[in-house]
């Protein structure tokens, strides 16, 4: 054990990446010995904290771990290593200062985060160690303390505070990274990355339909950009691609890498201003910044709300009625609602760990808005379920479509059959996803139930049994149906037995809200 020389402990959590990463930059010019260690804490595989669903499933499981491993051989690349322990953070670094000897433990270094849980192991980290406990804020664009307000004075409107900070702030530019990093102090045990196996969960096979092909680390997200900027410039037409449905490169992906801190975002920025600088500067260079605000502004929604995240009155304690139903929920979760546009959706989720942002508006807005069910049901299943979970963008988005959190409209609601026939026009999504509703040609797909028994014959379609009836039917959907006969916008044999409000085939048990 190296005795004298100082070390500095880097807790990594949110920041896998060797790039633009301020606690090991700080800690490499602070300490003679630098140990970067990842913890994979318990209460991370428990559940989820209303309807303990398993809080990080297979998909997510996968990436982090391939990013463990990527990390592992970037570290060692500087001259350093990873070290990895199963355990809780707090617990493991008090049992490593003690090994280490009090004396010789300069610090811990972490990168500070916005929502309880987290904040609750920097607390831990704090009150266990002993040792000084030196925190950065990193995650965001913007950093925490150049926006244009202070926290609890942040606009409750998006745009607002993105004019603002736009005009008032600045991003801080990446920070050089040292070619070799201080060392580990001998001794130290650098453990070992579990298997999948070790979680009792199966690796996930990859699926061909998958939008988010791709392994986690920060080599695959620098490959990431390279791909979208520089080999194929799909950032040039970003902001007409983004609200595509099919396929890797319709939007950037960047999401995953972001939410573990594989990739910095101000990486991303700085890549943008030179690709703007060498190559072009339009609307859709600037909308990739423009989505990362909206990252940003979740992050600090969170820091002011605190806790008012996870509520079901939301941000600002609006209380309304939510229905209770299992059924509903089982067959949303499921893909089965017999809503094609939102089934399709759901199972590729379930499928991939992913699911495009037109998606998860709408699939959000189906279950708060047409199935009236507890906003939180759905926010606990995307954690459960997506690769890129990040607390503040899942709940924060989960609550602005729940008309409970910062959208300005909060009556808002989408038409899943209007935005099934926008964004997928001749339903090849659909197709993809539902093979049982295959043989039904163009947008027709999107509304079976208006198909004639004829039609739904040939294409080998019975309703309620190879397909679900859909569970509810909004009247607002009447006007967009399409019958394959006439291959338009037509009154389908549907539509004449619609009757006023919200048809419902599974029977709901209202209920108030309790909390
Ligand atoms: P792009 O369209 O290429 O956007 C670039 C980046 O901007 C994204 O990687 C992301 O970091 C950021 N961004 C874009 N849209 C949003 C947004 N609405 N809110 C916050 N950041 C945004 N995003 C997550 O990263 N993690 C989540 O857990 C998450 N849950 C969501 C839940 C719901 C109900 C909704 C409606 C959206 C959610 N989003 C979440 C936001 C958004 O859907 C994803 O960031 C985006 O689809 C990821 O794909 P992309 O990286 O190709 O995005």
């Amino acid at each position: 054990m190296s005795t004298k020389l100082k070390t500095i402990i880097c807790l990594l959590r949110n920041d896998l990446r060797y790039h633009d990463n301020e606690v090991l930059h700080w800690a490499h010019l602070n300490a003679d010995f630098v140990i970067p260690l990842y913890c994979l804490d318990p209460r991370h595989y428990s559940g989820t904290w209303h309807y303990s669903f398993p809080k990080t499933g297979p998909h997510r499981l996968k990436f982090l771990l391939q990013t463990l491993h990527d990390l592992k051989d970037s570290l060692k690349s500087v001259g350093s290593e990873l070290v990895v322990s199963r355990g809780e953070p707090e617990k493991v670094i008090t049992n490593l200062i003690s090994q280490l000897g009090k004396e010789n433990v300069k610090a811990v270094a972490l990168q500070q985060e916005a929502t309880r849980e987290e904040t609750d192991v920097e607390r831990a980290v704090e009150k266990s160690c002993q040792v000084p406990v030196h925190k950065v804020w990193g995650s965001t664009l913007y950093h925490k303390e150049d926006i244009p307000f202070r926290i609890p004075q942040l606009p409750n409107v998006f745009t607002e505070f993105r004019k603002r900070t736009e005009n008032q702030s600045r991003v801080r530019p990446t920070l050089s990274m040292p070619s070799r990093l201080k060392p580990l102090p001998t001794g130290v045990d650098p453990g070992y990355i579990p298997t999948m196996e070790e979680y009792g969960m199966k690796e996930p096979a990859q699926d061909p339909r998958s939008a988010f092909p791709y392994g986690g680390g920060e080599r695959q997200a620098l490959a990431r950009i390279q791909h979208y900027f520089w080999d194929h410039d799909y950032i040039a037409s970003y902001k007409e691609t983004r609200n595509g449905l099919i396929g890797p490169d319709y939007s950037t992906k960047f999401s995953s890498w972001l939410a573990l801190g594989c990739l910095s975002p101000r990486k991303i920025y700085e890549e943008i201003k030179r690709y703007e600088k060498e190559r072009k500067t339009n609307q859709s260079t600037y909308w990739v910044i423009f989505e990362l605000l909206w990252r940003d502004y979740f992050k600090f929604v969170a820091l002011k709300f605190g806790d008012r995240l996870f509520y079901l009155s939301g941000l600002l304690g609006k209380h309304r009625e939510w229905q209770e139903n299992q059924k509903l929920f089982d067959a949303w979760r499921e893909g089965k609602t017999g809503v094609p546009f939102v089934d399709a959706n759901m199972r590729e989720l379930a499928t991939t760990g992913f699911m495009s942002n037109r998606g998860r508006q709408n699939v959000a807005s189906f279950l708060t808005k047409d199935l009236k069910l507890d906003w939180r049901l759905g926010a606990e299943w995307f954690e459960h379920l997506l690769i890129d979970h990040d607390v503040c963008s899942n709940y924060g988005n989960w609550l602005y479509c729940a008309g409970v959190g910062t959208d300005p409209r909060p009556a808002r609601k989408f038409n899943m059959v209007k935005q099934g026939l926008d964004y997928d026009a001749q339903g090849d999504y659909i197709r993809s996803w539902i093979p049982e509703l295959q043989a039904i040609k163009g947008g027709a797909i999107h509304t079976p139930w208006a198909l004639s028994s004829s039609m739904l014959m040939k294409c080998e379609v019975t309703l309620g049994h190879t397909y679900p009836m859909p569970v509810v039917k909004a009247p607002e959907w009447a006007k967009h149906i399409r019958t394959q006969e006439r291959g338009k916008s037509g009154r389908g044999p549907e539509q004449r037995q619609q009757t006023r409000g919200v048809d419902f085939y599974f029977s709901s048990s209202s209920q108030k809200y309790k909390k």
